[in-house]
């Protein structure tokens, strides 16, 4: 999801972001016994979608094979949506509620290994809440209706009963929507057909091959006026309502110059099969998989601000940057743990300043990612305690872009990055992993321990500080990392920036022998996302 506007920033001195978990979080949050008993496989989610009385209903049928003997297994809905039944073959099931998650009771236990498909009916009026509605139920400016879903956070189960956590993914979906005939849906994957109900509702059948995590699965559901190009094999379908049909043909050309751009420096789209598609919503954007949605009023920048503030970001559209390259880093690659969204969002966010690079050249890049600086607290730590349903700090976005630039900083040769950046993404590829994942595979690809910087970054608050002590008379200057982190330990350029030197700090004081004066001496805190203390 794009990072809060600017409109809506919070103050500086807002306080710490996290209280203490709720039932609902923890509920929600952890992987429990009965989530980690079974492997989900698939999806079958059949609904018909009532605009007017803002109703849905129907069924969602959940393939999951068992990894251990059990009777029970935990799946989720939102507690103001009715349970109809919950059938295994023609046997009903019981079920126990607590807040949105419901446990479902099996007659016999069912064994290891064995393959399980129940169908859960359900139905009810989903409620509109946080940032970007779960799932909202409005009127297109001309009137006509407008429902589009976006549940990040909230949880996808505030519309449909699924095993609602990252952890676990189903390898493909199918997705049905039955919408009134004057309307169309547009989800995720391919369009594999549309059936005339004969009662005035149409029937839209998305196939979805990949895995996919629970809250991209999304509906569209609008007058939509379609128009699509292609990018080599790769189709790319573009959706907006009919009045924007000319600023979304310009607007949306960003989406192949963007293409292109990733996919020489992340690998190919990872969901060629169900294709791209941008489809605009009345919020300002989410990384629905295969099926991004926009809402930046068809101008660059974000919500027609200059994003990072440096000049650079009113040359492209934030949220088609942004939430397109959540198709390498959030969808093809998954946190196991919304602890670690920094997986998503760090990552997408540093995408953007390779956007950048790519168009507009490595000065800019440089600039456009610095510019974050001013939106980062450095108060509380990325990562956040796993298995409780809450969104880690503002700073895994911008901090996590500043630190994958200085990651590069410390690799120190552009072909080795590109090329440890392809290979994480192929590496990882449609799989859910955590941060310790992500550092083994650094540790192994470059033969270097970055554990204690991933772990200063990522784990603690404050910056790494370069400490330096002048002593000029000597013509010489000690220096040393003040880090929590006590094996911190990261090369820097110093000196002059026409020609840095590289020194190898570590916590403990060491000398150099230089020339350059204190009022000279510089520091490239462009490259390498960190404080200086000069004595
Ligand atoms: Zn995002």
């Amino acid at each position: 999801m794009p990072a809060l506007s600017p409109a809506k920033a919070p103050p500086q001195q807002s306080p710490l972001e996290h209280s203490a978990p709720s039932r609902a979080d923890i509920l929600r949050g952890e992987y429990s016994t009965w989530r980690a008993n079974n492997d989900l496989l698939s999806y079958d989610l059949d609904i018909r979608v009532n605009p007017e009385n803002k109703y849905i209903s129907g069924k969602n049928t959940i393939r999951f094979k068992m990894l251990k003997d059990d009777t029970r297994i935990q799946l989720d809905l939102f507690a103001n949506l009715k349970v109809d039944k919950i059938l295994l073959g023609s046997t009903e099931l019981k079920y126990e509620r607590e807040l949105g998650t419901v446990f479902v009771d099996f007659p016999a236990t069912l064994k290891k290994n064995s393959v399980q498909s129940i169908e859960f009916y359900y139905s009810g009026s989903p409620q509109e809440t946080g940032r970007f509605g779960g799932i909202s139920f409005r009127k297109d400016p001309a009137g006509r209706p407008w429902v589009t879903t976006a549940c990040e956070g909230i949880g996808a189960s505030i519309w449909w009963p699924n095993k609602d956590q990252q952890r676990d993914e189903v390898e493909n979906m199918r997705l049905r929507v039955a919408v009134p005939n004057s309307l169309i849906d547009v989800s995720n994957g391919r369009l594999e057909g549309k059936t005339d109900l004969g009662d005035g509702y149409t029937r839209y059948d998305w196939a979805i091959h990949y895995p996919i995590n629970n809250y991209c699965v999304s509906l569209n559901i609008g007058s939509y006026e379609h128009f699509s190009d292609r990018l080599g094999d790769l189709t790319m379908d573009f959706y907006c309502l009919p009045e924007n049909r000319e600023k979304a043909g310009r607007q949306y050309a960003q989406a192949k110059p963007m293409m292109e751009a990733f996919q020489k420096y992340f690998g190919e789209y990872p969901f060629k099969q169900d294709g791209y598609k941008l489809i605009e919503v009345p919020y300002s954007g989410m990384e629905h998989q295969s099926a991004v949605t926009y809402g930046n009023r068809f101008a660059n920048g974000y919500l027609e601000r200059d994003w990072t503030g440096v000049g650079v970001s009113l040359k492209f559209d934030f949220i088609i940057i942004h939430e397109s390259a959540h198709e390498w880093f959030g969808n093809s690659i998954t946190a196991s743990d919304v602890s670690d969204q920094w997986i998503h969002e760090g990552w997408a966010t540093y995408a953007e300043g390779v956007y950048v690079e790519a168009l507009f050249g490595r000065a800019d890049a440089l600039k456009y990612i610095n510019g974050y600086k001013t939106k980062v607290k450095n108060r509380e730590p990325i990562i956040t305690a796993h298995g409780v349903n809450q969104s880690p700090p503002q700073d895994q976005y911008f901090k996590g872009a500043l630190f994958l630039n200085t990651l590069r900083s410390v690799i120190d040769n552009d072909a080795r990055w590109w090329k440890l950046l392809r290979d994480y993404c192929s590496r990882f590829k449609y799989s859910n992993i955590m941060t310790e994942d992500v550092v083994k595979f650094f540790n192994d690809r470059t033969g270097l321990n970055l554990t204690p910087i991933f772990d200063q970054y990522l784990r603690q608050a404050a910056l790494p500080a370069l400490e330096l002590r002048f002593q000029e008379s000597e013509g010489a200057v000690s220096y040393r990392w003040k880090a929590e982190i006590k094996e911190f330990a990261m090369p820097v350029q110093v000196g002059r920036r026409t020609d840095w030197r590289l020194i190898q700090p570590t916590t403990e004081w060491k000398t150099l022998k230089t020339g350059v004066k204190k009022e000279d001496f510089e520091v490239a805190t462009d490259l390498y996302y960190i404080d200086v203390i000069r004595n």
